[in-house]
């Protein structure tokens, strides 16, 4: 079954002013186009493979079967974490958790952004449930196929590879980071947690 583009929860223009038309159309029908597209691709290389029975590329495809799948994963939720209005907020759950693991909202804010800010070269900031470790976590995500925690759940992404805003921040990350906040869905974020929790 193949993979398919995600339509966006919104329209392309719903984000202004915080997050651009230009950007958001080009970062959804080009940018995770492309991930969608090389996933399945990834898997189909991968099922010839184990049909001819001819592993002897296996290191390249398992790569960009996780790098594919990474940022197709990574770029739903992302899509999905965002919203036009900013009239949510972390409902009791999550705020009670926010508070326990990182002190309070703003304090888990000024981190995120701090971690958002320092991802070195592209990659994301995630807000994730470590179920092992029983609490919230923001880790910093460099070539989103490596440095994960293995069964966490990610909750809040961030997009910070130079794709994600350099039309209109250019080399601004921090301004984009700070907009940004304005347009988190946190009703999905509410509810991904309480999922998570589970
Ligand atoms: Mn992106």
């Amino acid at each position: 079954m193949a993979h398919t583009l995600p339509e966006l929860p919104y329209p392309y223009n719903a984000l202004e002013p915080h997050y651009d038309e230009q950007t958001v159309r080009i970062h959804h029908d080009m940018h995770h186009k492309a991930y969608v597209d090389g996933l399945n691709n990834a898997e189909a290389k991968l099922a010839e493979a184990r049909e001819k029975g001819d592993f002897s590329l296996i290191k390249h495809w398992e790569r960009e079967l996780a790098f594919h799948g990474s940022g197709h994963i990574l770029h739903t939720l992302f899509w999905e974490n965002m919203s036009p209005a900013n009239t949510g907020k972390p409902d009791n759950t999550l705020a009670d958790r926010l508070n326990q693991d990182f002190k309070d909202l703003d304090t888990f804010k000024k981190q995120f952004s701090a971690a958002a800010v320092a991802v070195e070269g592209s990659g994301w900031a995630v807000l994730c449930w470590n179920p092992m470790f029983h609490k919230l976590e923001i880790l910093q995500v460099e070539k989103h196929q490596n440095l994960t925690q293995w069964g966490v759940i990610p909750l809040l992404i961030l997009d910070v590879w130079e794709h994600a805003y350099y039309l209109k921040y250019q080399n601004k990350r921090a301004a984009f980071i700070e907009a940004w906040w304005n347009i988190v869905n946190w009703e999905v974020v509410n509810d991904r947690f309480s999922k998570a929790v589970k």
